[in-house]
């Protein structure tokens, strides 16, 4: 379908095809009439499908038909709620981009970074904010930021945000904006507590889904290496030298394996960097960008730090941990073998991360081809190596309250 079947107006239309886009995707043909007609909506979409202007192009639509005149000062008319820092930066580089012929201002709030320019461009005021949600709260109790006109409210990552601990926040926010209001959420996957968050916050909603559940494993050599959890340094250095070239990214869990790995590749003089919980907004921006000039050919980052990242072109992905949730693999895998490219992933699966290899099999509906070409081959029969921690059994030994609470991020 073309953007002009969609009822978008001029200036829109300008900016969509300096943008070079030719036809709108699937995500974006089934959303934005509906997000025109004001109706609350639900869409599984993941990053890639086109779904930031699914929801950005009808808000600047709406937004552009009823504009404050010029000598007022603007009042914010919608907000959209992003859990991370980075997916956050680019969904306003997309307002700015879509609306640039148009009159409305936008501007983007994370924290990590000062905050009082922030509120200078919040003084000055905005019709699109877009915000992740620790930092708005902040600027909503110092009162800079006054939530009593938004007509709609956009919950991106919807699932992740829920990851992340964000539950209680987002229903705040929610409260905090006027009762009468359009709200969009859009998740990459819809486990069953968003379902709930969307049962209590979105009235009568209609539903897009437009996952491609095989699509992206069908377009990429899957491959899998059993190996020992001892062996998957020395397995992922032997595919670097024999196997996988060109740019990499590699998955872990955590960001103690993140950190662990960047720094064993770099001692054996791979070019790598890495994105994860533990570095300002500034590092990671600048890990990305190495990666995209090709000033480091490896990019190693937790699912959560890389979630929404536009990172296209890559030659191969590894999962150096098997994702517990399943279309997490099929999410990570997606990111090569885009556009009609051929892509290669690689598996590191050790004993007790078989369980989680079967999910993913059920989800893609095929198996993946195992690698047994390899030196660090897993013994079929080995038992996962379990971890038992160390220290006091007694409940005098367990940690207090307060301690829990400086609990530190994983991600
Ligand atoms: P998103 O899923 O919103 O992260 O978008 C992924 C990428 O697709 C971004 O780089 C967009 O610029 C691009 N994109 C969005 N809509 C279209 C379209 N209709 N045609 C071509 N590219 C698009």
């Amino acid at each position: 379908m073309q953007f002009k079947d969609l009822h978008l107006n001029k200036p829109i239309l300008k900016a969509i095809s300096e943008s070079k886009y030719e036809l709108a995707t699937p995500v974006q043909e089934k959303t934005i009439p509906f997000v025109l007609d004001k109706k609350d909506l639900i869409a599984t979409a993941q990053t890639g499908t086109g779904k930031t202007a699914a929801f950005a192009l009808p808000i600047l639509q709406l937004l552009f038909d009823k504009q404050d005149s010029g000598k007022k000062v603007k009042k914010i008319k919608a907000l959209v709620i992003s859990p991370t820092r980075e997916l956050a930066i680019q969904i306003e580089e997309s307002f700015k981009t879509y609306g640039k012929y148009t009159n409305l201002k936008s501007t983007v709030l994370f924290g990590g970074t000062s905050i009082e320019p922030q509120k200078e461009i919040l003084k000055k005021g905005v019709d699109i904010l877009i915000a992740t949600p620790g930092r708005l709260l902040d600027l909503h109790k110092q009162d800079c930021v006054n939530l009593d006109y938004i007509e709609t409210l956009v919950l991106d990552e919807a699932d992740l945000m829920l990851d992340m601990g964000f539950i209680n926040d987002v229903k705040k926010i929610e409260r905090l904006c006027k009762k009468e209001k359009q709200v969009l959420l859009f998740s990459a996957t819809m486990p069953s507590k968003v379902v709930e968050l969307a049962n209590t916050i979105l009235k009568n909603p209609v539903t897009v889904d437009v996952t491609p559940k095989s699509s992206a494993a069908e377009s990429v050599n899957q491959s899998l290496y059993y190996v020992p959890k001892t062996k998957k340094m020395e397995l992922c250095l032997y595919l670097l030298r024999n196997n996988v070239k060109g740019d990499i990214l590699i998955f872990r869990r955590t960001k103690f394996g993140v950190k662990k790995l960047e720094k064993m590749l770099r001692k054996n003089g791979y070019k790598a960097d890495s994105i994860h919980g533990d570095k300002t907004q500034s590092a990671r921006e600048e890990a990305l960008n190495k990666f995209k000039n090709k000033q480091v050919s490896i990019l190693i980052a937790t699912d959560v730090a890389s979630r929404g990242i536009d990172i296209d072109n890559l030659d191969a992905v590894i999962n150096f941990d098997i994702p517990n949730v399943p279309e997490t693999y099929v999410h990570r895998i997606g990111r090569t073998g885009r556009a009609g490219n051929e892509g290669n992933s690689y598996s590191f699966c050790a004993a007790d991360e078989k369980t989680y290899i079967l999910t993913i099999e059920k989800l893609i509906g095929k198996s993946i081809p195992v690698e047994t070409e390899h030196p660090f081959l897993l013994d079929p029969n080995a038992k996962p190596e379990v971890y038992i921690k160390r220290g006091s059994n007694t409940k005098k030994g367990r940690k207090s309250a307060a301690s829990k609470k400086n609990k530190k991020r994983w991600y």
